[in-house]
């Protein structure tokens, strides 16, 4: 079993992560930062948007577990107390572990200079940078509004706790294949009309948003961003390919939304 570690870089996260190396070593695990088949993000939700990232070209080979060093996450579920639980199951090989995929986003950016395509684990957002943003938005190649407001969040389904929810974007269960679309403060008057609340596609659906000419646009993949001035459109829908997370023992998905959302139900 070869697998190598991210983490946040914070005292305690560090320390986890060299305490897993030695671990590891004595179980025989092999370190391979280039080719490894699980990745342990040690940290938080936000460690494991750095991890998907830095390995989104071998998706297919590699999967990811989560180690939390603060808060339970929806991306970790194992406490730094647990490591050598942890590490004994990985070296146990593939029969002591089973693997869950996950729809992830894929975005085709069109710029002045050509398209570059990228995948998201969180969401996909566009912001206008000096104010309103204005956008058509298309649906399977069909007008469906022209949007107003600060700015419009894509999210895959792992995605709809994040960003998606603080916008009152609903939370879909990951076994779900598909995209929500979800506005950042829309301007909804006697003139300017979006529809104001969020859509969910379908994996065979895909949305194209085309901003205003001449906006300075801030887009978003997860925590990564960048500044386009030369925006042309961008295409979202759901990725052909999936994120793979391994799991050693149950870790239901609505347990984690109660757990993180509503905490004790008090009668
Ligand atoms: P950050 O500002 O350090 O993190 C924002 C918070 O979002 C952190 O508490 C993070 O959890 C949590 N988070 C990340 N993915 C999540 C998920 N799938 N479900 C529930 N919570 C999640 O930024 P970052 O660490 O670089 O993460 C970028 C993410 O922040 C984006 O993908 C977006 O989802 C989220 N974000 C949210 C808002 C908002 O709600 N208004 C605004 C911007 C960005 P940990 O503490 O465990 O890392």
């Amino acid at each position: 079993m070869k697998y190598n570690v991210v983490n946040r870089g914070d005292e305690i996260s560090v320390r986890t992560n060299n305490r897993f190396h030695e671990l590891a070593a004595e179980c025989g695990l092999t370190l391979d930062p280039e080719h490894p088949d699980i990745v342990v993000s040690i940290g938080g939700d936000g460690t494991m948007l750095h991890a998907f990232h830095l390995y989104a070209d071998r998706l297919d080979q590699t999967s990811f577990v989560g180690i939390h060093t603060g808060h339970l996450g929806f991306y970790a579920d194992w406490k730094p107390m647990e490591l050598e639980t942890l590490i004994r199951h990985m070296a146990a090989g593939a029969e002591s572990f089973r693997t869950v995929k996950y729809p992830i986003i894929e975005i085709q950016i069109v710029t002045g200079q050509g398209m570059e395509t990228y995948l998201a684990l969180n969401e996909c957002t566009l912001k206008g940078v000096e104010g309103t943003l204005v956008a058509e938005l298309r649906i399977n190649d069909e007008r469906f509004e022209m949007f107003r407001g600060d700015g419009i969040c894509i999210s895959t389904p792992t995605g709809s706790t994040g960003y998606n929810r603080s916008l009152n974007g609903a939370i879909l269960h990951p076994s779900l294949e598909a995209v929500q679309i979800a506005e950042m403060a829309s301007l909804n008057n006697r003139v300017y009309r979006s529809l104001g609340s969020s859509i969910v596609l379908p994996k065979h659906h895909h949305c194209d948003i085309y901003p205003k000419k001449g906006q300075k646009i801030l887009l978003t993949l997860d925590h990564l961003n960048m500044q386009l001035s030369d925006l042309v459109s961008i295409r979202c829908m759901v990725a052909d390919r999936k994120v793979s997370f391994v799991r050693f023992r149950p870790f239901p998905f609505w347990n984690r939304v109660r757990e993180s959302f509503i905490g004790d139900i008090v009668e």
